[in-house]
Parts: structure tokens; sequence; C-alpha cells
């Protein structure tokens, strides 16, 4: 019998209309049963942020934390050196950036993620966000809904067809790779990849898509960059002032996979110049994401270019049913003592157990040398 903590997102009626909205506080990723028939103990909040949230008080005796990204409980090294029992985080969902994985490596804690569940998600919102910039539909849509207006011009004027156009992911992972994957039919002019693993052959292959190695040239050679990679200290600010001054005038920029990937007022800048032509995703330095964050505002000549939403791209309810079905099976590997799979696996035993945050599998080789 365990002490779980638990950190999702309130939906309020929401979660009423919708029991299959499961990363809810009220719907519990579907738990709430099993842990009680099981006899474990189950907090469940949205409270987490300071010193006397309900995470950081209940996080002292608990053995497992469950987390998603999209409302991030963040466990500090601060956080976790109060939390003496803890030995298993739980990311429901993919990305465990909010966790401190040097200090999980420390503490010798298992973090895993439900590896794979929001993939095509996210890949289907970026695909829709490439669109909706490319083609300026927000500015068509604001002008017929909200201000019962009618001028084509001011819409055409920077509409554009993806046909033809050179795009480009940073990370050619699970989510690169599916994005690469659904741009094909749209026949663009070249697809692009910045990594530092090789796509395999067969997949590079199938989709056509060449790697470039250095920052500098893939940034120039891009129409469209969209972001795949993990946050880590490689990839933090990847995209600042210096960076986009090689990206070609006129680009957009896609960015779903973490907001601090991109310097929020260098982006903000980019955008209101009109440097760049736009900027879209659902991922945010903070979340949730302050009134006055630069984001919020900024827009380009003729109000184009921004295409944000809130965290939602990896939480459709499709995605929900699959990331909740994947905690509870890590969360009951653990308690059998069984193996995770490989995927899963973050940080395990005091070291890192994939390669996607920064190679560190590598860096823990070398410092064991
Ligand atoms: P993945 O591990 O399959 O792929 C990540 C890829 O990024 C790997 O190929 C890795 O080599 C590459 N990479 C790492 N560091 C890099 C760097 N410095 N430069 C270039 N490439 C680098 O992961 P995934 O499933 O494709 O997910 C990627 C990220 O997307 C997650 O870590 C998460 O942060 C984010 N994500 C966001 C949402 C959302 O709802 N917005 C949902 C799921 C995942």
């Amino acid at each position: 019998m365990v002490k779980v903590l638990c950190v999702l997102y309130s939906g309020g009626k929401h979660a009423q209309e919708q029991p299959r909205l499961l990363g809810t506080i009220e719907n519990k990723l579907g738990l709430e049963q099993y842990m009680k028939d099981n006899g474990h103990e189950f907090v469940v909040t949205d409270d987490k942020e300071g010193p006397n949230s309900v995470f950081a008080k209940e996080i002292v005796d608990a053995e497992v934390v469950i987390t998603t990204p999209f409302h991030p409980g963040y466990l500090t090294k601060e956080i976790m050196a109060t939390a003496k029992k803890l030995k298993l985080c739980i990311t429901a969902g993919i990305g465990s950036d909010h966790i401190d994985l040097d200090a999980a490596n420390e503490h010798k804690l298992t973090v895993a993620e439900v590896t794979g569940s929001n993939v095509v998600s996210v890949a289907e919102h970026v695909i829709m966000t490439i669109l909706i910039l490319v083609r300026n539909y927000n500015v068509g849509h604001e002008q017929v809904y909200r201000s019962k207006a009618w001028d084509v011009a001011a819409v055409a004027k920077d509409s554009y067809d993806l046909e033809g156009k050179v795009v480009g992911t940073i990370g050619a992972g699970r989510i690169g790779y599916r994005v690469l994957e659904r741009l094909l039919p749209f026949n663009c002019k070249e697809l692009l990849y910045y990594d530092y693993q090789d796509l395999p052959a067969e997949a590079a292959k199938k989709v056509g898509a060449r790697r470039i190695e250095d920052i500098k040239e893939f940034l120039g050679a891009c129409d469209v960059v969209t972001v795949n990679a993990p946050l880590h200290a490689g990839t933090k600010d990847l995209i600042n002032e210096e960076t986009i001054k090689y990206m070609k005038d006129g680009a957009w920029l896609i960015n779903t996979a973490r907001g601090a990937i991109c310097n929020a007022e260098a982006v903000r800048k980019a955008v209101d110049s009109g440097k760049l032509r736009g900027y879209g995703g659902d991922v945010w330095n903070v979340q949730p994401a302050p009134a006055d964050h630069p984001w919020r505002e900024m827009s380009g000549p003729g109000g184009r270019g921004n295409a944000m939403t809130p965290h939602v791209s990896g939480t459709s309810i499709d995605a929900q049913e699959r990331y909740a079905a994947g905690t509870k099976a890590i969360f009951d590997n653990w308690l059998a003592g069984k193996p995770q799979k490989p995927e899963d696996l973050i940080t395990e035993s005091g070291s890192y157990a994939t390669k996607a945050y920064g190679n560190r599998v590598a860096q823990n080789q070398e410092a064991k040398k």
C-alpha cells in the first residue's frame, strides 16, 4: 500500500460534461477506484505552486508522484530534498523537463513517461499550426468572426502555399518524424532535420529527409522550422536573438516541444518586427502562462503571425486515454517489481536511460570512467 501524489489540471464543469477528460483533478486519470480497491492513498491536486501548496505539503511522504507537462508540478531539487520516501516519478504524457533530472539521478529516482502516448496528437497540431500560419488563417477568421469585416486583400497579401517550401524539424524523434511523414503529401521543396542522431536510413529514405548538422546552415535553409526536441541544457534558449538572425526573413517558427527552447522576448521582437512571419505552438516557458506573457500579445504587420494556444496539443481526448492507461501500466510494473518498457524510462538507478535528453547516456558513461 503506497501513497501516490498526483498533480493534474482542474477540469471544472468540462470534466463533468466530458468524463473522458481523464487528465483532470475531477476524473483523476481514471485511477480513483483502482487506487481505492488496492488500498493505496491517492492524493490528487492542481495546487502546485509555492511552499504552502498541496503539492509541496503532500510530497514529503509520497512514494510515487504522477505529474503532467500540461499543468506541471515542478519537481525541483529543493522539493525533491523534502520528499524522503519518493521512489518513482511518472509523467502522464511525454516530456519530463519539469523534473530536475540531474537531482532525480542523485536521489536514484526512477523517472518514467508514457512514451509515444501523444506523438500523433502533437504531430497533427504541428501540421495544423504550420497551415494556420502559412495561409494567414487567423487574420481571415478574426475578420469574419470578430470584426464582421470583409477584406480579402488584407488576408491574401500574407497567405502562401506550403507546397514548394523548405520545412525543417529540430529533433527527428517520434514526433519530428511523424511531422515529416505528414508533410509528404504537401509536396514541399525539401524536408530537412537537425538532430544529433541520424534517422535510420530506411526511415530517412521514406520521407526523403536530409540531415543538416550545423544549426546556422539548417535555420538559413528553412522557410518553416518546427521544434520537436526535448528541453534540456543543450536546447534551452536554442532559438534566441542570435540564432533568429540566421533564419530566413519571413520564415515561420512552430514550437510544440517546450516553451523555453525559444527565447520569449526574442521571438516576440521577431514576430512584431516582421523578421518572422509567424510563431505558433502550445508550450510556454511558465505554465499557466501569465496574462502579460509576450506571446499572448505579439503580432506582426496586419495582425498576422500569432498561432498560440494553451498547452493542448498532447492532451486530446484520445491522447488522455493513452497516457492514463500508460501511467497505470508504469505504476503496476513498479509495484510488481517488473521492468519498465525501456522506451518509457528517462532515469533509473542514478543514470539517464535515454539519449533524448542531451545524449546524457554518453555523459553518464563518461562520468563513471
Ligand atoms: P523523442 O525522444 O522520440 O525525440 C526527441 C528527438 O530530439 C530525438 O531524436 C533527440 O535526438 C532529439 N534531440 C535531443 N536534443 C536535441 C538537440 N539539442 N538538437 C536536436 N535534436 C535533439 O521525443 P518525442 O516523443 O518526439 O517528443 C519530443 C518532445 O516533444 C518531448 O520531449 C516533449 O518536450 C515534447 N512534447 C510536447 C507535447 C505537447 O503536448 N506539446 C506532447 C508530447 C511531447
